[in-house]
């Protein structure tokens, strides 16, 4: 096994301790990996997806506008690209077309985690309803609205431990499709994210301690009852392949917006990492799509870079940042997380292109800087990716992956997708907590 402080070498190593926002390339990283060899299908979720749409067109409102489907926009963001040059960081300008994924307003959770939890909590519902002999394999999902099934539901707990948004979506969901939720949450997790779930009757648990704990504590109560289901963060094949299915609708939207992906047209995507599921399963669903030609690089905090030491030490055995006198203290609580997920960081050890980190006080300055030029609110957490691009054009070592790569002589044709997670949910106050801090 490999010292994870020495594979991440005495630069990278010194740059993480000092918390110096970095762009960290994977070694191993080879683009013609397309993940096809694992044993995960992202079509098998867009299927679950499609077949549901009438249930949650009839059970949640917010639905009802696009018949049942979870979509976001992918909107262009001209403007950013320029204002972004001019609050002085690294590099040049550069070119391509900028986009945003504006999964910060994914309807019912207001950010990304409605793609997993909706897949995980569906997965569950048809389960549950097949085993009672309340629904056919091949049966009318719609059914599961019906007040007989929902009662049935209604015994079964959906629980979840998170440091918010998990939590939202978890709680939201599994309300709205009839199960009793409960969301395990650390003491530190925001009021109004508690707030809201306990005023639409989901039961809150607060525990001491971090993140860790509030998981640790919502699986031990899950493996006492098996009328309780744990959605596990940290192992979840249903969250990740959620995730997954979103490479489809971000495919189908640049071929509607005229953007190839091909050898000369790249396309790169900046994701927000925290436990990993989330940006590894979109990861993960665009490499088995276009192969080659998707580059794929995460945003971390400085103070929880967990996906960065997870890969780079080339070892499963768990590496928290903690290992490398890191404290993951940071205000992006959607990404305050100190180990990377142990499902999804051997698939990104093949998959992920590199990270790079990011200061709390950048993330605020860079959600203002996004509303000013673009008219866009985002959460903290979820403007972690606005930096991708110019780390990627504008740093000594993204030239030398652009050129690794042979890419240099194409990034003009480029797609550059910076992914937004979360935002739609926050209250109009704390809004304005986030715009005085980015302000300053
Ligand atoms: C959860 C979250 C992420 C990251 O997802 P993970 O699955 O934890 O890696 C990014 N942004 C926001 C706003 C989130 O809530």
């Amino acid at each position: 096994m490999m010292d994870p402080q020495e594979a991440l070498g005495p630069e990278t190593l010194q740059g993480l301790r000092e918390k110096r926002a970095l762009l960290w390339l994977s070694p191993e990283h080879d683009p013609t990996d397309d993940g096809r060899d694992l044993p995960y299908d992202p079509s098998a979720a867009q299927a679950r997806f499609e077949r549901c749409a009438g249930l949650l067109a009839r059970v949640f409102p917010e639905l009802a506008a696009t018949d049942g489907r979870l979509s976001s926009p992918l909107t262009p963001i001209p403007h950013l690209r320029q204002a972004l040059s001019s609050v002085g960081e690294p590099g040049a300008g550069s070119e391509g077309a900028w986009f945003l994924k504006r999964d910060d307003i994914l309807p019912v959770a207001g950010s990304v985690k409605a793609r997993g939890g909706f897949h995980e909590a569906l997965v569950l519902a048809e389960r549950l309803a097949q085993e009672a002999g309340l629904l056919d394999e091949d049966g009318d999902r719609a059914r599961l609205a019906e007040p007989s099934v929902r009662e049935h539901l209604g015994r079964h707990t959906l629980s979840v431990g998170s440091t918010g948004n998990l939590g939202l979506a978890i709680g939201l969901i599994g309300a709205g499709l009839g199960f009793h939720a409960v969301v395990h949450m650390s003491s530190d997790a925001k009021a109004w994210k508690k707030d809201r779930l306990r005023s639409r009757g989901i039961t809150v648990v607060e525990h001491a301690g971090d993140y860790a704990a509030a998981v640790a504590s919502g699986r031990a109560a899950a493996r006492q009852d098996p009328l309780i289901h744990f959605v596990d963060d940290e192992r979840s094949e249903a969250l990740f392949l959620g995730y997954a299915a979103a490479a489809r609708e971000l495919l189908d939207q640049l071929r509607a917006a005229r953007r190839p992906v091909d050898a000369a047209h790249p396309l790169f995507v900046y994701l927000p990492c925290g436990v990993g599921g989330a940006p590894g399963g979109i990861t993960y669903g665009l490499k088995r799509l276009l192969g080659p030609h998707v580059h794929c690089f995460f945003a971390e905090p400085t103070a929880s870079p967990c996906m960065l030491v997870q890969v780079a030490s080339g070892t499963q055995a768990p590496v928290p940042v903690h290992d490398i006198g890191l404290d993951n203290r940071t205000e992006a609580d959607g990404l305050a997380v100190g180990l990377a997920s142990p499902l999804v960081s051997p698939i990104m050890s093949r998959l992920l292109a590199g990270v790079f980190t990011v200061d709390d006080d950048t993330l605020f300055r860079d959600a203002l800087v996004l509303e000013q030029a673009e008219g866009i609110s985002i959460e903290p957490s979820a403007a972690a990716g606005l930096r991708g691009p110019r780390w990627l054009l504008g740093s000594p070592r993204g030239r030398r992956y652009l050129q690794r790569h042979d890419l240099t002589p194409v990034i003009s044709g480029a797609t550059q997708v910076i992914w937004s997670t979360g935002g739609a949910l926050v209250p109009e106050d704390v809004r304005a907590q986030f715009r005085a801090r980015g302000a300053r």
